[in-house]
């Protein structure tokens, strides 16, 4: 038996910290909750921000809260070559030598010399999801997706557990697109290998020298 993971496709966004924040919209400003997203406490908020790299501009982009202590901007590789920024993919809170750009609110702008990343495929789920699925946190899965003529299975997807949690998996907006998605996208996990880690560079050449698994 499995489960049925729910497949959300996120757009690009920003997490915000309350000091960048309050640069763009004025001392003791703070966020607005518009909506309500699917992992708990987590909202799009009212004000966007727009951001400005080397090459190009994204006016209006959702932010969502609450705070984050660092503001995070979570662009497709497509965005990032849009921008003019390199594409470093990463889990989210791990934006240590990530590329900055220009955060625009009318007059106001704020510098970011790191932030922006290529969101590394996660999944969500509980602790009691997590066992039911023989998985750990920070497992690295694969994940079946079934859809109209482009199916695909997700390689290097990493398992997020914590009863805050709800269960879904984020794929950006390239991802998403990788797969003819319909109304309501889901996956079924894969354990290929025994061991948590593995490497697909090891299973591409054992393929090539026709070991099977
Ligand atoms: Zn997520």
């Amino acid at each position: 038996m499995s489960i049925k993971i729910p497949i959300e496709i996120s757009a690009r966004h920003i997490h915000v910290s309350q000091k960048d924040f309050e640069s763009l919209f004025g001392k003791g400003k703070t966020l607005t909750p518009k909506k309500e997203l699917s992992q708990p406490g987590q909202y799009l908020a009212e004000e966007r921000i727009t951001i400005q790299g080397p090459r190009g501009t994204f006016e209006n982009v959702a932010v969502l809260g609450p705070f984050r202590k660092n503001t995070q901007v979570e662009l497709s590789i497509t965005d990032t070559k849009k921008l003019g920024v390199p594409y470093i993919i990463r889990q989210s809170g791990d934006i240590a030598a990530t590329p900055g750009c220009t955060l625009v609110n009318g007059e106001h702008t704020v510098d970011i010399t790191d932030g922006v990343i290529v969101a590394k495929r996660h999944i969500h789920m509980t602790p009691r999801e997590a066992m039911l699925l023989h998985v750990e946190d920070n497992d690295i899965v694969f994940v079946l997706t079934t859809s109209y003529e482009r199916s695909l299975i997700y390689a290097d997807v990493v398992v997020r557990v914590s009863p805050d949690f709800r269960l879904a998996m984020h794929v950006d907006t390239d991802e998403g697109n990788a797969f003819a998605s319909d109304a309501e996208p889901f996956g079924v996990l894969l354990k290929l290998f025994d061991s948590k880690q593995y490497s697909m560079d090891k299973w591409v050449n054992e393929v090539l020298e026709g070991i099977k698994r």
